[in-house]
């Protein structure tokens, strides 16, 4: 901890992460009065969005928008009414406390005191960590069939992984990719049944076993090709790309909650069936750190937009909004 001397500050609500379900979160939030505080992160204030070019389904937006400028609008309409944007990393909370608040502490030493809590701290997809993945990510590599497989129509496309959301990327890309090849690194799928026979039967779609991919090539137009290697035989080869679909999972980003919330066996945080309400009463989540299904912007949003609802319920439920803010 970068701790030079210890604050505290009191709160009605406090939003940590600045996705797009953190920022909706905040709007809602602010225009209802509760001058909500967002930490949004030191490192990555944005959230993903800010590591990708043209962003083309969000609504709103018809000629599409750059990642990074939907963020700073995103940004600016909730500065705008009011919320407080602190650009800090969550490293610990207490959400039990004896003095019935909840209380969360920034790597910077401030700890904030507060009656809610919206968590949105989103995910992060694996990485292969291969030489031109970071290169070409953007500019071939994606992460994300819904959001960039538009991009590739008619162009050879690789999907990279064996369970059941490589299954689902390649079956999506399938319709539109001249090509689609499925990499695995071993001989059998971890999908399930249902999902990898779908794969299987598609005629689109060739599945290379025992093999992973070593390295992303490309040049100023994108990724062009990916280099592999059969992990049973040691031989080498190389495969036309212009899409490469890297689903081999995603990490959700709940460390700093050292488990105070229920999360599902992958580490997603639980909320209670269609609303935001965790394990723990007036703390909510939203976005890709509940969702693993959906992953878009627009749901991560609209969930945002679902956990200030829910949050603001639960302050007037509580005091009818005798503000603690200082
Ligand atoms: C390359 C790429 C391209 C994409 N393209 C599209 C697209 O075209 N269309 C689409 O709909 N979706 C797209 N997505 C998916 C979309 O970005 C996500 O679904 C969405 O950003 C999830 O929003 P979120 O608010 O839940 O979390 P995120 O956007 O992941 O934001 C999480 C936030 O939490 C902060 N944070 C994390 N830990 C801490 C901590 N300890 N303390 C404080 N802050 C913390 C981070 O700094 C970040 O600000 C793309 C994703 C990627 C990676």
């Amino acid at each position: 901890m970068t701790q030079e001397a210890e604050k505290t500050d009191q709160r009605d609500v406090v939003i940590i992460g600045s996705g797009p379900a953190g920022y909706t979160a905040a709007l809602y939030l602010a225009r209802a009065g509760y001058q909500p505080v967002v930490l949004a992160g030191a490192l990555t204030p944005g959230g993903q969005l800010v590591n990708t070019t043209e962003v083309e389904n969000y609504p709103g937006f018809p000629d599409g928008i750059l990642g990074p400028d939907l963020m700073d609008k995103m940004h600016d309409q909730a500065e705008k009414f009011g919320a407080q944007i602190e650009y800090d990393d969550v490293v610990s909370v207490d959400f039990q406390a004896d003095d019935g608040l909840k209380h969360v502490t920034t790597d910077s030493g401030t700890t904030y005191s507060t009656r809610a809590v919206v968590v949105t701290t989103g995910a992060q997809y694996k990485k292969l960590g291969v030489p031109g993945e970071v290169e070409y990510s953007g500019r071939g590599v994606s992460y994300c069939a819904t959001c960039d497989g538009f991009f590739f129509k008619g162009k050879p496309i690789v999907v990279i992984g064996g369970g059941d959301s490589a299954m689902e990327e390649a079956d999506f890309l399938a319709g539109y990719g001249s090509s689609v090849t499925l990499i695995h690194r071993r001989n059998e799928f971890r999908a399930s049944t249902i999902m990898a026979d779908r794969v299987l039967s598609n005629d689109n779609i060739n599945v290379i076993y025992d093999s992973i991919v070593t390295a992303v090539h490309g040049d100023d137009k994108g990724a062009q090709s990916v280099d592999l290697t059969n992990v049973v035989s040691g031989e080498t080869s190389s495969l036309q790309a212009s899409g490469v679909f890297v689903a081999i999972g995603s990490t959700p980003e709940t460390a700093f909650l050292n488990g105070s919330l229920e999360t599902d066996e992958d580490g997603y945080i639980t909320v209670e069936h269609d609303c935001t309400r965790t394990s723990i009463p007036g703390v909510f989540a939203a976005g890709d750190v509940v969702d693993k299904v959906y992953r878009q912007a627009v749901s991560a949003a609209g969930m945002g937009c679902r956990a200030a609802l829910d949050a603001q319920s639960y302050l007037s439920s509580i005091s009818q909004h005798d503000s603690v803010t200082v």
